[in-house]
C-alpha cells in the first residue's frame, strides 16, 4: 500500500529522522492557516498525490509572501497533476501540504527497502539526489552505493559509518546520517515496510532534513497494524479495483484488450505468460477467490465486458474442492446476458464440474469457444481479440 508523504513524515518523525514542520490543508483558507501556524516566510506547497515527478510537473511550488500562498494553493488543489509517473488524465489534488522550506546545501538519496534478488533488506544511497536520481542511477550504476543488511543483526555501526562516508559526509554530518539510517531500519522493520525512500535529503546547517518521503506498505503485513490500515487513500485506488475487492475478487487492472479471468493467482501469472508469448496483451488479472459465489463471479465478468479496452475474454479455470467450473460458467452465462456483450469468450475449464460447466454454457446458448488446454485457450483469445 502507498501512502502519502504527509503520513510517511508523520511516521518516521517519532523515529528520530528531521523532517520539516508541515500542515496538510484542503482548501485554501486551511492553507493560509497553516503558514500562520508554521510561521517563517518561505514555504513549499506539495500536492499530495500517490505518484513521484511531482516537482517537474508543477506539483512542488516555493513561495515566499502569503499572496504566492495562496495562488499556489488555488491553482494545485481541485487540478489535475500529470507527472512523469501517472497515467495521462493524471491525479486529482485533494490535499496539498504546506511546509516551512528548508535552506540546504546538498541533496542526497537514500532508501531501505527488500531488495529481492538478494532477499535482504538493503540500504541505497547516492552522494547526489535529487529529481535526476533515476536518470543519473540509470546511465552510472556506481552512482547508487547499496548496503545489504544481513537477516537478525540489523545495522551495524561500523558498516553504517562507512555507508556515510561513501555518502561523502563526514563529522556531526556523518554521525547525524548514521542515526539516521538506524532510524530508518527501525521504522521500516515496526511497520512492515517494503521501502522508505528519501529523496531528496537535504544537508545544511540544519542537519539532515527529508524532505521528501515515499513509503510503501507491505500489504500483506497490514492486518498486524490496524492504525496503519488506517492511513489508506480509497481516492487513489482504481475504482475497478475497489469495485472489485467488493466481490471477492483479486483485480488488477492492466493496459492490454484481453480479459483474463481465472482462479488462483499462480494460475492468473501462467495465462498471462501465455497471452503474451503469443503476442496477447491481457486487460487485467482478474482471480476469483475460492469462496466466490455465482454472483460474485458474475459481477467480475460485468465489470470484463463493461470495460470497452476488452476485446475478448478468456476464462481459466480449475475447478477444485470449494469453486467448481459450474459456479463460474453460470456466473459468465447470468454476465452474458445481462451485459448483451458481443465479447468473443474462450473457456478453457478443467477439473471439478468441468463437463456440467460446458453442458450449461451450450445448453443457455452462450456462444463460446471452448479450449482443449491452457495453451490452445491462449492461442484462441489472441486469435479473438484480434
Ligand atoms: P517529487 O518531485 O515528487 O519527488 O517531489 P519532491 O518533494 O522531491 O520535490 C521536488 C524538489 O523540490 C526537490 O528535489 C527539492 O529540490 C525541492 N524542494 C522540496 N521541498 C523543498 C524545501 O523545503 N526547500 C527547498 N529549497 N527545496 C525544496
Ligand atoms: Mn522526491
Amino acid at each position: 500500500m502507498n501512502i502519502h508523504e504527509y503520513q510517511a513524515k508523520a511516521l518516521i518523525k517519532p523515529y528520530g529522522v528531521q523532517v520539516p514542520d508541515g500542515v496538510v490543508a484542503e482548501t485554501v483558507a486551511e492553507a493560509e492557516a497553516a503558514i500562520e501556524k508554521l510561521g517563517g516566510n518561505a514555504w513549499a506547497v506539495k500536492a499530495q498525490i500517490h505518484a513521484g515527478g511531482r516537482g517537474r510537473a508543477g506539483g512542488v511550488r516555493l513561495v515566499r509572501s502569503p499572496a504566492r500562498l495562496e495562488a499556489a494553493a488555488r491553482d494545485l488543489l481541485g487540478s489535475r497533476l500529470v507527472t512523469g509517473q501517472t497515467h495521462a488524465a493524471g491525479r486529482e489534488v485533494k490535499r496539498i501540504y504546506v511546509e516551512r522550506a528548508v535552506e540546504y546545501d546538498r541533496e542526497l538519496y537514500l532508501a531501505v527497502l527488500v531488495d529481492r534478488s538478494e532477499g535482504r533488506i538493503v540500504l541505497m544511497g547516492a552522494p547526489e539526489g535529487g529529481e535526476d536520481i533515476e536518470e543519473r542511477a540509470a546511465a552510472d550504476p556506481s552512482a547508487i552505493r547499496r548496503l545489504v543488511l544481513e537477516p537478525g543483526n540489523g545495522l551495524k555501526q561500523e558498516a553504517a559509518e562507512a555507508f556515510a562516508r561513501e555518502l561523502g559526509l563526514e563529522g556531526k554530518q556523518a554521525t547525524a546520517a548514521v542515526e539516521l539510517m538506524g532510524a530508518l531500519v527501525r521504522a521500516f522493520l515496526d511497520t512492515d515496510a517494503s521501502l522508505i525512500e528519501i529523496n531528496p535529503l537535504a544537508v545544511g546547517a540544519e542537519g539532515l532534513t527529508a524532505l521528501d518521503v515515499k513509503m510503501v506498505l507491505d500489504d500483506n503485513a497490514l492486518f498486524r497494524h490496524p492504525q496503519l490500515e488506517a492511513l489508506r487513500d480509497e481516492d487513489e485506488t482504481d475504482p475497478s479495483e475497489l469495485e472489485a475487492q467488493r466481490f471477492e475478487l483479486n483485480y488488477v487492472k492492466l493496459d492490454g484488450n484481453i480479459g483474463v479471468m481465472v482462479n488462483g493467482a499462480g494460475l492468473a501469472l501462467a495465462t498471462i505468460d501465455l497471452l503474451k508469448q503469443r503476442g496477447g496483451a491481457p486487460a487485467d488479472f482478474m482471480d476469483v477467490r475460492p469462496g466466490a459465489t455465482r454472483e460474485q463471479v458474475a459481477h467480475g465478468f460485468e465489470m470484463l465486458f463493461g470495460n470497452p479496452e476488452v476485446k475478448a475474454v478468456l476464462v481459466n479455470v480449475y475447478g477444485g474442492g470449494i469453486l467448481r467450473c459450474d459456479t463460474v460458467a453460470e456466473g459468465l452465462a447470468a454476465a452474458y446476458r445481462a451485459t448483451g456483450t458481443d465479447v468473443p469468450v474462450v473457456v478453457r475449464a478443467a477439473g471439478t464440474n468441468a463437463e456440467v460447466a460446458q453442458k450449461a454454457l451450450s445448453d443457455q446458448g452462450i456462444p463460446v469457444t471452448f479450449a482443449t488446454d491452457m495453451a490452445d485457450a491462449a492461442s484462441k483469445a489472441v486469435a479473438a481479440a484480434r
